[in-house]
């Protein structure tokens, strides 16, 4: 190897508990926000996590705005509103609460209000940011109610261009939340079905982070602890939601994912996201579905690493072993094997999987694949997705 040379970023202060939800207050006042909108989506909205949660705020006499609008896969069309809601009540930061969904929009809103320009014009935009654009960003506090996504400790909201059916990633470090109540105890109320495809994305980060090419050491180990943790308690939380030993190894896999995810993603998110942004199908989900058929493709850049990965799981039979453990946890978590088991009525003609692999070969994670990703390659992940072979 020659001398390594490598950016490392890590995230910001994380309450980690049962019960610290409790201590909401307290940060937002050493966030420096003094009149929140709280930001959810419409089905939480509904659930007591979210009445409980106001309460406490009521208790301790904190105004704020209730912002609810936001679907899953959120388009501009929810920052739009949410921004207006912002501005309207005179709001000085955001409490980003929920899921993957609900934190992006929660900490897009953050990011955007005070913006001049589109939102599409921050994709990608590089170092190329003006002082003026960042110090209009307001403060976050992050509270996820799902262990999949991590965007808690992330500094990126996902967004889906509805015109051109793409998912777009906003960057910003000032993106990245003041401070994080990761209370496990939120994610008790998740369904099985919400629980198995979030806890699955964790693995995806855990394990596409781990592969990508890159000198990363520090993102590595965090990588396969979190592999270790997820195998280990994914299943406990998807049969018993209320295990909250097993809820809190989830949050932190998910924070985890997320934090080792900056030395790079791979295959399954590069085909994941045109799937998530044409048919929206979950997220994580959809890369349950592909993550079999990824490692396979992958094997011969990944075959030694996976080994360690899977004596470090004491998991026995090196590649091969592993691979058999992530088909059944896929099994017992009731993930479909093949794409027509997640979408229904699936029909894609030539011209549609022509158009996926395009989309799938130019997406930003298609580079930390550890074999490069050509139209071809993701055209022979996508038949063997829609085959199950
Ligand atoms: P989600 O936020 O879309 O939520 C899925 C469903 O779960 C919703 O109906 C929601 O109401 C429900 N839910 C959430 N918490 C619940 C709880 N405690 N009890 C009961 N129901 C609950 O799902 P997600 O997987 O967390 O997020 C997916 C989104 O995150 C996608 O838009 C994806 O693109 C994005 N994402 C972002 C990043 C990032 O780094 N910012 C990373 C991965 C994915």
């Amino acid at each position: 190897m020659t001398n390594p040379v490598s950016k490392w970023n890590y995230p910001t202060t994380i309450l980690f508990g049962v019960g610290r939800i409790k201590e909401l207050p307290g940060a937002l006042a050493a966030s420096g926000i003094r009149k929140p909108l709280f930001v959810t989506d419409p089905g939480l909205a509904k659930l007591p996590v979210v009445a409980s949660t106001l309460a406490i705020l009521d208790a301790a006499k904190v105004p704020y705005g209730v912002f609810s609008d936001v679907k899953p896969n959120p388009v501009e069309a929810n920052l739009t509103a949410g921004i207006e809601v912002f501005s309207k009540g005179g709001h000085d930061g955001v409490i980003a609460f929920g899921g993957g969904s609900a934190l992006d929009l929660g900490k897009l809103i953050a990011f955007q209000a005070g913006q001049s320009r589109p939102v599409w014009d921050f994709e990608d935009i590089g170092d190329w940011w003006t002082r003026a654009d960042a110090d209009r960003i307001v403060p976050i506090v992050a509270v996820p109610t799902t262990a999949g996504t991590g965007s808690e400790v992330g500094r990126a909201g996902v967004i889906t261009h509805e015109a051109s059916h793409t998912k777009k990633v906003i960057f910003h470090p000032k993106m990245m939340p003041a401070i994080v109540i990761a209370d496990p105890e939120l994610t008790a109320g998740m369904p099985p079905f919400i629980t198995a495809g979030t806890g699955m994305d964790a693995l995806a980060h855990c394990l596409e982070a781990y592969c990508a090419p890159g000198y990363h050491p520090m993102a590595d180990g965090i990588a396969v602890e979190g592999v270790r943790l997820v195998l280990e308690n994914l299943p406990k939380a998807f049969h018993d939601g209320s295990d909250l030993i097993a809820r809190a190894n989830m949050m932190s896999a998910a924070a985890m994912g997320a934090t080792a995810f900056q030395k790079g993603l791979g295959a399954i998110h590069s085909l994941s996201h045109p799937i998530g942004a044409l048919y929206d199908t979950h997220h994580g989900m959809t890369n349950a579905v592909f993550m079999p058929y990824v490692l396979a493709f992958n094997r011969e850049a990944i075959e030694e690493r996976i080994e360690r990965l899977a004596a470090y799981c004491g998991i026995e039979g090196g590649f091969d072993g592993f691979a058999a453990r992530i088909l059944k946890l896929r099994e017992e978590l009731k993930v479909p094997h093949t794409l027509s088991g997640l979408i229904r009525d699936l029909d894609m003609d030539a011209g549609r999987k022509e158009l996926i692999a395009d989309m799938a070969i130019v997406d930003p994670t298609a580079g930390g694949n550890p074999l490069k990703l050509t139209k071809e390659g993701a055209l022979r992940l996508l038949e063997d997705a829609i085959a199950g072979t």
